[in-house]
């Protein structure tokens, strides 16, 4: 068994620089999945989500700030850090800019990266942690930290758990579409025997919670084709 019990995905098309890689991580205890360009990556990423990315600028085909580009796009969040070649400034800020955790120039320490990418899975963490504990639906209010929806009659509801993680996920998105995958990713995990309609049955349950006329939701939304949205009025 894995040391840590931590997947990191290698996009990369350098054969020598796979073998490094792998090997390294693998020492370490990590389980690594490879990827030789963009597309496989993306293909790799509807099956299951990586702890962490170690991505190549430089891939045939799609480059590796348009693969960083449709992750952060589809709300996939696991840390990303970017290997660009010595001397390309240039690239380090872009990578940044378009949702990049960190960058490391090729060539680099085996020990470099190694302290790179236990410091990003510890950051990682804290961010899960950091998080609020109230939500103000127009009058409904939402005490995540204890589990509670209080109702503008008075009613007091109990929110499970996963209903809980639901409302934080969407909450760090207000007003934005977020999809099913994404909450998938996030809330669930990919656990075994869970698909697309799990996430609708809980959104439905949620709903009957949180929304004063559940049928006619205003603030869990639905948006066609994509997935789900938080409304928050208040939200700048
Ligand atoms: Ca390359």
């Amino acid at each position: 068994m894995s040391r840590n019990d931590q997947t990191i995905l290698i996009v990369e098309d350098e054969p020598s620089l796979i073998f490094t890689l792998r090997d390294t991580l693998e020492n370490e205890g990590y389980t690594t999945l490879v990827a030789e360009d963009g597309n496989k990556a993306l293909q790799i990423l509807d099956e299951t989500i990586p702890d962490l990315m170690i991505l190549d600028v430089m891939l045939p085909g799609m480059s590796g700030f348009d693969v960083c580009k449709s992750i952060r796009e589809k709300k996939l969040l696991f840390p990303i850090i970017i290997l660009t070649a010595r001397d390309q400034e240039i690239d380090k800020v872009t990578g940044l800019n378009i949702g990049a955790d960190d960058y490391i120039t090729k060539p680099f320490g085996v020990k470099e990266l190694l302290a790179r990418i236990q410091a990003r899975l510890r950051r990682n963490l804290d961010y899960h942690k950091n998080r609020t504990d109230t939500l103000h639906l127009g009058d409904v209010v939402i005490d995540l930290g204890h589990s509670v929806v209080q109702r503008p009659d008075g009613e007091s509801i109990d929110l499970t758990t996963r209903e809980v993680e639901l409302l934080r996920f969407l909450s760090g998105f207000p007003n934005e579409p977020v999809t099913r995958k994404a909450l998938l990713e996030h809330v669930w995990r990919y656990e075994q025997s869970t698909s697309t309609r799990t996430v609708d049955v809980h959104i439905s349950k949620l709903r009957s919670k949180i929304e004063l006329q559940p049928d006619e939701p205003r603030y869990l939304v639905t948006m066609h084709g994509v997935g789900y949205m938080l409304k928050m009025k208040d939200h700048r």
